[in-house]
């Protein structure tokens, strides 16, 4: 496959105004193996103009959803037409096991269909008689693109951001620039390419890469944009909510987390294990919902950990190319770096290292990091309380249901959370007892397209997937007309 290495704008190739570019490092040997452009304000400002002319003079917003849906639908056959080159591509761009790249490459091909769809039915929905009281009035309610969407988004699922936000988006009529994050670039670059074999139109999607402060401020800065979708940091997120303020951009950001697990003393101790492991060690960790903060019940507490150490020493580590790997390298040195530092930092703080703690002695080179388990965390120390992005889990006993609930739920962050016991009672009240946008029972971490995703607190703002993903997309107008023949007369008759 052709990798690419210029900006996508208006439907055209070319490098950056400046001339920039970024080397692109393959994670499992921490070796450079290609180059991208590395935008700024000029080229976002071009791209910006370019989305807007397409949304205010083009025919994209002005089709309907079913035109909209087979440019979708042709997306979709050439990304899955393409799967394995694609997940390829993703493995050496971000580090994670090609099965999990296919995984994920898979569900963006689905994402652009299940919004094909959702697109199809829009037909239909998009204008609403609403009844009034008042018969001299008729009002309907119609729902309208919200206009050009400054989409970024991070390293950690490349492609399948990317389609998380550019399929709504192009599904409800906007057009988009895309700034991927700059360590992991190409999958959005070849998504630019896919979108020009399906001949969409100029404009309606284009791809800018570089860094944050160069092409992702400039974005959300930019007075052109209608809306901001963001998944990343709290801190960016921040930022981006406080640039958004000063025009009053629509804005939908997708945070971190710490998110808990609690395990009762009925559970299982095989499923237990297995949903934890899942939960923190699936993408090297780096999953904005891993449930990081493991609690399980006193009764079990010795049994299960011993279990789940056991279990995370077996884990296969290595390049995500090779068979049986199961974890891949963290996604950059500054990564790595990170992750290392949050461990000393843990340590200093009273925490004990149960198994992991660094790179793995036979792995010299690249980015991994091992299964990393921790206990004694203080309930202050910031492995407790902040995200860490990586194979690290705090696993902490409880002894009622009362105590692992004001402990889940003692945290800034409210994206995920999920339960395990046996008792399906218990199950929902503690389901219901939960701030967090997603709570899982007895598993961790699935997501579906079909169904909201997003957090409350410090996780986010909004809900992206399922209809609620839309929804980020549209404005809504009332039209209103006065249909009776009586004069109005406030002013003329008095
Ligand atoms: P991480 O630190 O893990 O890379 P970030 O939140 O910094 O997470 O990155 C998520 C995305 O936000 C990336 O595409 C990054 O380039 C972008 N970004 C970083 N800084 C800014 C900024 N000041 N304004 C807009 N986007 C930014």
């Amino acid at each position: 496959m052709n990798m690419r290495n210029e900006l996508f704008i208006d439907g055209k190739w070319a490098p950056a105004a400046r001339g920039g570019m970024l080397e692109v490092f393959n994670p499992a040997d921490g070796k450079a193996f290609h180059a991208i452009a590395a935008a700024s304000a000029e080229d976002v400002d071009r791209a910006v103009i370019a989305a807007r002319r397409a949304f205010d003079d083009g025919v994209w917003p002005r089709m309907s959803g079913r035109e909209r849906a087979h440019y979708l639908r042709r997306i979709a056959e050439v990304i899955r037409g393409r799967l394995p080159a694609i997940a390829e591509l993703e493995v050496r761009d971000n580090g994670k096991p090609r099965a999990e790249a296919e995984w994920d490459i898979g569900d963006a091909a689905y994402t652009f269909e299940y919004y094909a769809s959702l697109a199809e039915k829009f037909d239909e929905e998009r204008s609403e008689a609403i009844a009034l009281p008042d018969q001299r009035f008729k009002t309907r309610v119609v729902r309208e693109p919200v206009g050009v969407v400054g989409a970024i988004i991070p390293w950690n699922y490349p492609l399948l951001m990317a389609a998380w936000k550019v399929a709504p988006a192009l599904a409800a009529g906007c057009t988009v620039v895309l700034k991927p994050a700059e360590s992991t670039s190409l999958t959005a670059l070849e998504l630019a390419a896919i979108s020009e074999e399906v001949d969409l139109p100029p404009g309606v999607l284009n791809v800018v890469t570089g860094l944050g402060p160069d092409v992702g401020q400039p974005l959300v800065d930019h007075p052109l944009v209608d809306k901001l979708a963001f998944t990343g940091s709290g801190a960016v997120g921040s930022r981006i909510m406080a640039a958004a303020a000063k025009d009053i951009k629509r804005v939908s950001l997708e945070l971190g987390g710490k998110s808990p697990f609690i395990v009762f003393e009925d559970s299982e101790i095989d499923k237990a294990v297995e949903w934890v492991m899942f939960g923190i060690f699936w993408n090297q960790g780096q999953v904005c919902s891993a449930t990081s903060r493991v609690l399980v019940h006193e009764q079990i507490y010795h049994k299960f950990l011993e279990r789940l150490t056991a279990e995370a020493r077996k884990i296969t580590i290595g390049d995500g190319l090779k068979k049986g790997v199961l974890l891949g390298p963290l996604v950059s040195d500054l990564q790595h770096q990170r992750v290392t530092a949050a461990v000393e930092k843990a340590v200093a703080e009273g925490a004990t290292v149960v198994t992991g703690g660094g790179r793995p002695k036979e792995l010299e080179t690249g980015y991994f990091f091992e299964p990393t388990i921790l206990t004694d965390v203080p309930l202050t120390s910031s492995a407790w309380t902040d995200e860490i992005f990586g194979p690290v889990v705090c696993v902490r006993p409880f002894s009622s249901e009362k105590d692992a609930v004001a402990l889940a739920n003692d945290t800034r962050f409210g994206l995920a959370a999920a339960v395990m016991t046996r008792d399906a009672g218990r199950a929902e009240r503690v389901a219901a007892a939960l701030r967090a946008g997603t709570v899982w029972i007895n598993c961790s971490q699935p997501s579906f397209i079909e169904a909201p995703w997003g957090g409350y607190k410090q996780s986010g703002i909004g809900r992206e997937l399922g209809r609620w993903g839309f929804e980020n997309y549209l404005e809504t107008k009332q039209v209103t007309a006065y249909v009776s023949d009586d004069p109005w007369g406030w002013y003329i008759k008095h």
